[in-house]
């Protein structure tokens, strides 16, 4: 039992190389992309026209489609069975206030896979898990609250995908995620089609949200994923050299389509989620007030097929697929 408190401290050092400050300081202001004022288009049916638009991540998929794209995911699971598990802990972690970066100490269990879905490292190890994910935030405490809440009820933990621009703005609501105990991914600063930039502006997009995060939390993320499911070769490349975790999603909620006036969201979150939930989903959801009224009864339905929910501190973001 003596031995919990050492191995804590060593992996807060992995900083990054400070970023290579951007060169470039015109972005434009893409973020009109996101899904709170996306969908427009009014031929825009449910799926694209795409047949299986399988994973999102495929770079060369168009910006537009890119979220729209992962309906209907057909993954193969593959029975991860990578006996790497640097096993840590009790379960007691709970960073409330995480002054430096003491990382969770939450056992690693599980890795994702090519496919973005999590699989378990070991055998044994339970494989009807989702990640729930929200992207697009940090936006209104209220909202946020109101997912937290849930959350709890669910004794559900969630990666926060967040952009540097709204956290530049309010970072009092990166504090309350992560006061919440929650976890804070990368979303990118501005929210732009990452893929069709340059080097130098990835890397600020990417780095410079590390970096934020890091003052405003003391912690630095170690998940990523790029706006629209389109990171590119250089941003997997940044990703990965900033020790981040580089993933899309393998399971839309597709709630960045809905619009306010839209009847019967809820059900239609559900359905959606259902009708592509297998063991491991990686299910994308938003910071957006239809979810946040939706979350409680898609996570009873999810735990009612017998799914729970993975811890991401459980996730071993250091294993890249
Ligand atoms: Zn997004």
């Amino acid at each position: 039992m003596g031995k919990k408190t050492a191995a804590m401290l060593l992996a807060a050092s992995l900083t990054l190389s400070a970023c290579g400050s951007a060169g470039t300081s015109e972005i434009s202001g893409d973020s009109a992309a996101s899904p709170d004022s996306s969908t427009s288009s009014s031929s825009n049916s449910v799926s694209p026209g795409n047949s299986t638009a399988g994973q999102p991540a495929n770079d060369s998929g168009s910006k537009d489609q890119d979220q729209a794209s992962s309906k209907g995911s057909a993954n193969q699971t593959t029975s991860g069975s990578n006996p790497d598990s640097p096993a840590a802990s009790s379960d007691v972690s709970q960073n409330q206030e995480t002054t430096a970066s003491t990382p969770a100490q939450t056992e690693i269990k599980y890795h994702m896979n090519k496919v973005y879905n999590i699989v378990p490292n070991e055998e044994g190890t339970e494989k009807k898990v989702v990640l729930l994910t929200f992207d697009d935030g940090p936006k209104e405490a209220e909202m946020i609250n109101q997912i937290i809440d849930t959350l709890d009820k669910h004794k559900a933990k969630a990666i926060f995908f967040v952009n540097g621009y709204r956290v530049k703005s309010h970072p009092e609501l990166l504090k309350l995620i992560q006061k919440r105990g929650q976890v804070i991914g990368n979303h990118s600063w501005d929210h732009i089609v990452l893929k069709d930039q340059s080097e130098a502006e990835v890397r600020h997009q990417i780095e410079d949200v590390q970096k934020i995060i890091k003052e405003v939390t003391g912690k630095t993320p170690v998940f990523f994923r790029p706006p629209h499911g389109a990171g590119g070769d250089i941003g997997r490349k940044v990703a990965k050299e900033n020790g981040l975790l580089y993933m899309t999603w393998s399971n839309g909620s597709l709630d960045w389509e809905m619009k306010a006036k839209d009847p019967n969201k809820s059900e239609a979150i559900i359905k959606n989620v259902m009708d592509q939930l297998h063991p491991g989903s990686n299910i994308l959801m938003h910071e957006l007030p239809w979810t946040a009224e939706t979350l409680d009864q898609l996570l009873t339905k999810l735990e009612q097929k017998g799914y729970s929910f993975v811890d991401p501190n459980s996730i071993d973001a250091s294993k890249q697929p």
